[in-house]
């Protein structure tokens, strides 16, 4: 009953697209159950997560939050999820996101934004972001609906959400966790991660959705470590790179001191400072969003009214009115740029003008990231350029929601291990997120340099 008290709370907030408490209740019994008969517990044993609508829950509804898959009830489970339930976790329902996971703010969502549960100090009520594109998981674990939640990163969809409402989430080494089952956005990019209040959450949960599939290609074949009892918050030995160019034009005051902070704490716990320098930082965003769209334009052309979801189909129309129909009704106004983008920098006459030169600019990014590695072990940035923007302040300017993701898409593009920490707040009272960027496959030294900030 507790779990359902609590769902209904969480309408006020939007987080949930589908409320499964039954799902949740029935792990809670098996826990119970298994307590009983004096079992050993399962690693998640009960506990009552939210789970992204972009992975794949069997027979119940997954929605990508856009009406093109209104309705939709997969006949199979996602590997992530089915990883989390077979840890003994259970669902208490289908988080809010941006549609298709395209956008910084949830405000894409065919379901409607979301609302964070903070609010500037001072008498200012106005409505924020949680951020996004997983801003149905960062709302309901600020307001604490659940102790954790799934996200998923492509360009930032974890960590700025989790630096705009004070917790922690990680996105790990791409290829860690399974994209099977989740609906795909740009397939290069995109991960699974883990998103909680503490760091030591995102381990358990980590280790839990992590591993080895073969039903993903780019699925690595590694075991998955074990992250939470090799937590350390000592840092010693440890040299902590400070990248130059992520010192942009125009960062707030507050930024500075925040980073400065999480410099600080570093040092106490024992690293050593380093000066670095990832010289083309400022072609990541560019090359991110002429990327991104390209591999969306291509994962989005399954949905055609014919195998998924919608289908608009007037009397007399034929098959190419009825994709046509289906998708200009189905898809939403962000979804339809990347898809415009995306054909566009695609399309014979420009595909070498931009394509190709942003899987260049992808390279050297890589090969800057790698350099960095030669005189430190991990990088610290703050994670978005600003605190929570609020509802609407955004939404009508594409370019200015892209900027968000400023600090967050380079490691992406790199496919690096990258977490952010709620880091202090800002005058408004406003959490602001520090960020990890690690080298492949370190989440230890992520998350343990994640704690030392913690
Ligand atoms: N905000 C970025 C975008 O809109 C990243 C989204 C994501 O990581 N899914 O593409």
């Amino acid at each position: 009953d507790a779990f359902i008290v609590k769902v209904s709370r969480a309408k006020a907030l939007n987080a949930f697209i589908v409320e499964t408490p039954d799902h949740a209740i029935a792990a809670a019994k098996d826990a119970d159950a298994a307590r009983a008969a004096g079992e050993t517990l399962k690693p998640l044993a009960g506990v009552p997560i939210g789970m992204k609508d972009l992975f794949a829950t069997k027979g119940v509804q997954t929605t990508a939050a856009s009406q093109m898959l209104e309705g939709f009830k997969p006949v199979y489970e996602s590997t992530v999820s089915g990883r989390l339930w077979d840890a003994g976790a259970g669902m208490l329902g289908k988080l809010n996101l941006d549609q298709f996971a395209m956008g910084s703010s949830n405000e894409t969502s065919y379901f409607g934004n979301v609302i964070s549960p903070w609010r500037r100090g001072g008498g200012d009520n106005a409505a924020l972001a949680p951020g996004g594109s997983s801003g149905g998981s960062s709302s309901a674990i600020a307001a604490r609906l659940v102790p954790g939640a799934t996200g998923t990163d492509t360009g930032g969809s974890i960590r700025q959400p989790a630096a705009f409402t004070g917790i922690s989430g990680i996105k790990p080494t791409y290829g860690r966790c399974s994209r099977w089952g989740v609906v795909a956005f740009a397939s290069s990019l995109d991960q699974a991660g883990p998103m909680a209040r503490s760091v030591q959450d995102c381990a358990i949960l980590l280790e839990n959705m992590a591993g080895f599939d073969p039903k993903d290609s780019t699925s690595l074949q590694l075991p998955v470590p074990k992250w939470e009892d090799n937590l350390s918050g000592s840092l010693a030995g440890k040299k902590i790179g400070i990248p130059k160019e992520y010192r942009v034009d125009g960062m707030p005051e507050e930024i500075e001191a925040l980073w400065q902070q999480g410099i600080d704490w570093l040092k106490d716990a024992g690293a050593e400072i380093v000066e670095v320098s990832l010289p083309h930082t400022k072609y990541a965003l560019p090359a991110y969003y002429i990327i991104a769209p390209a591999e969306a334009s291509s994962n989005l052309a399954r949905y055609d009214g014919v195998r998924y979801g919608l289908r608009e189909l007037a009397e007399g129309q034929n098959l190419q009115e009825m994709y046509a129909a289906t998708r200009a009704a189905g898809f939403g106004d962000e979804v339809k740029r990347r898809i415009l983008i995306g054909t566009y920098v695609l399309s014979a006459g420009f595909y070498d003008a931009y394509y190709t030169q942003a899987q260049k600019v992808r390279t050297l990014i890589a090969r800057d990231f790698d350099n960095a590695w030669a005189q430190c072990d991990l990088l610290l940035t703050p994670t978005a350029p600003s605190a929570a923007f609020a509802l609407g302040e955004k939404s009508a300017d594409p370019l200015a929601m892209y900027l968000n993701d400023v600090f967050t898409v380079p490691s992406s593009l790199a496919g690096l291990p990258a977490m952010s920490v709620p880091g202090g707040l800002d005058k408004a009272g406003l959490p602001l997120g520090l960020q990890i960027i690690g080298k492949p496959m370190d989440e230890q030294g992520v998350l343990n340099a994640g704690l030392a900030i913690e």
